[in-house]
């Protein structure tokens, strides 16, 4: 059964239970108090008509005299003689006739009491009461007066009709009613169930608008955040797998390119008849190819090691310029061969990271900035900041610069702002994404400001010392 159909059989049910009670309960009590009523009223009335029959004289009006006393009274009147024995009765019903002769009990108590009225018994269908009668124009010795009870209880009648007819308009009222409420209670279950099922099956755009300010509409919003969270989840899974198969497609072509170029070098020395100075050119090739394919494995293990293991950085407090001071050394030579001036700072500033990590992030940035700078110079620069115990590290040139539309992606891995001339410069086009990990490790930031055509600058933020 719906839960529209068992609400609204409860209400029914709640509804004729309770109104069956009251009224029986009602009916009852006025039941009673007419009873109760009538047999006072039976009594008064009996005090007038004794008097009314002891004046009525035995002639040819006795009779019709009598029933005009029946009939302004409303009541049933049979007259008995002094021993008792009926005589006249009024209205005369075949049905209903008085008894014969009066009870004996009764005929005792109004000879003996004072009281010359009595209330017959109650129990039978007619409220009855006699009276002694003390005439002298007819020989009438004592009157019944009686009504049956049913007279007495016929507003009952009305009153049950009344409850009846309110008790269907009521249950047609609540059928309507509970029909409209619990239709008001179950369409926001129904739609939140439906909703419910088409975000499980999939459909997470699917949101529910239940203006509502109850526990329906409270669970509404939660439905809906719950599916606003599984489509940026689902959002984020699919990135996740654009990415991997790009990563892999990327990583195919990163290797066959230089795999290419190696057999191609082969192919040629195997041919044989090359003049010495072409020999030693293709012996290059193959090799600088190699070195490239070496350091695109290093690269990547480097990077997948920052993945999976955070304990991969080893921090320890050092001088920045027990690594910049070497790294100057190693790059001047290649820097002046292409027309550069490699400058630094070497300050002795401490910093607490892993200096390993920092020596590769530096490197990383210094080459990079060797390869895509054609005059001019590379500055590497330190700032102190005492107010948030920081060292700002900057690799700056005036090279060729990197136009906005490529700033977001940059440091994405295999991402190069211009393909061919990066793996011409021996790119693996992992080198950003290196440092972007491992400053992401030591809880930092890579950021770049770069106008093209007038070079680039890479920086980043360490702290001066272990916080705890
Ligand atoms: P790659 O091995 O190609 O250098 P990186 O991840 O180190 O790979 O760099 C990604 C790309 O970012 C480069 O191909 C280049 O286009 C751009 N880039 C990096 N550093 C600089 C720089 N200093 N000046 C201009 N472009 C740069």
């Amino acid at each position: 059964m719906s839960i529209r159909a068992k609400l609204a059989w409860t209400f029914i049910l709640l509804l004729i239970f309770g109104i069956t009670a009251i009224s029986s309960y009602s009916i009852l009590f006025i039941r009673n108090y007419l009873l109760s009523e009538g047999e006072k009223q039976i009594l008064n009335d009996t005090e007038w008509l004794t008097i009314t029959i002891e004046n009525l004289r035995l002639d040819d009006q006795f009779e019709t005299n009598l029933n005009e006393a029946a009939r302004t009274s409303g009541y049933r009147l049979s007259i008995y003689d002094e021993q008792g024995h009926l005589f006249a009765e009024v209205p005369f019903f075949e049905t209903e006739q008085a008894p014969d002769i009066i009870d004996d009990q009764i005929l005792l108590s109004l000879n003996s009491a004072n009281e010359r009225f009595l209330a017959g018994p109650s129990d039978g269908d007619q409220l009855t009461a006699y009276s002694k009668l003390a005439s002298q124009f007819n020989p009438a010795g004592f009157l019944r007066v009686s009504i049956p009870k049913d007279q007495i209880y016929e507003p009952i009648k009305t009153i049950r009709w009344i409850i009846y007819t309110g008790m269907f308009i009521s249950i047609g009222l609540v059928l309507i009613v509970s029909v409209l409420f619990s239709r008001y209670i179950s369409r926001p279950i129904l739609q939140l169930e439906s909703a419910a099922r088409e975000i499980a099956d999939g459909n997470t755009d699917r949101t529910l608008d239940l203006d509502r300010k109850d526990e329906f509409g409270t669970l509404a919003k939660s439905l809906n955040r719950m599916a606003e969270k599984l489509r940026s989840d689902n959002l984020e899974l699919v990135k996740m797998n654009q990415k991997q198969s790009q990563f892999f497609a990327d990583i195919t072509h990163e290797i066959r390119n230089p795999l290419h170029t190696i057999a191609g070098s082969l192919e040629m020395l195997q041919l044989g008849g090359l003049d010495s100075e072409k020999e030693v050119k293709y012996l290059q090739t193959a090799e600088r190819q190699t070195h490239r394919i070496d350091r695109l494995f290093k690269d990547l293990l480097t990077l997948q090691r920052y993945d999976s293991d955070e304990h991969f950085i080893r921090k320890k407090t050092f001088p920045l310029c027990s690594v910049i001071d070497p790294l100057l050394e190693t790059y001047e030579n290649e820097a002046t061969e292409k027309g550069l001036k490699l400058v630094g700072k070497t300050d002795k500033e401490d910093v607490f990271a892993d200096p390993d990590k920092i020596e590769q992030v530096l490197e990383n940035l210094i080459t990079n900035a060797i390869k895509f700078t054609n005059k001019g110079e590379i500055q590497i620069n330190i700032e102190r900041s005492d107010t948030n115990n920081t060292i700002k590290v900057e690799v700056s040139d005036t090279g060729v610069g990197i136009s906005d539309e490529h700033l977001e992606r940059l440091f994405d891995r295999f991402y190069r702002t211009d393909k061919a001339r990066s793996r011409d410069k021996g790119g693996t086009g992992l080198g950003l994404s290196v440092v972007k990990s491992i400053l992401n490790a030591h809880g930092s930031e890579i950021h770049v400001k770069s106008t093209p055509g007038k070079g680039s600058k890479f920086f980043f933020y360490l702290p001066q010392r272990a916080t705890s």
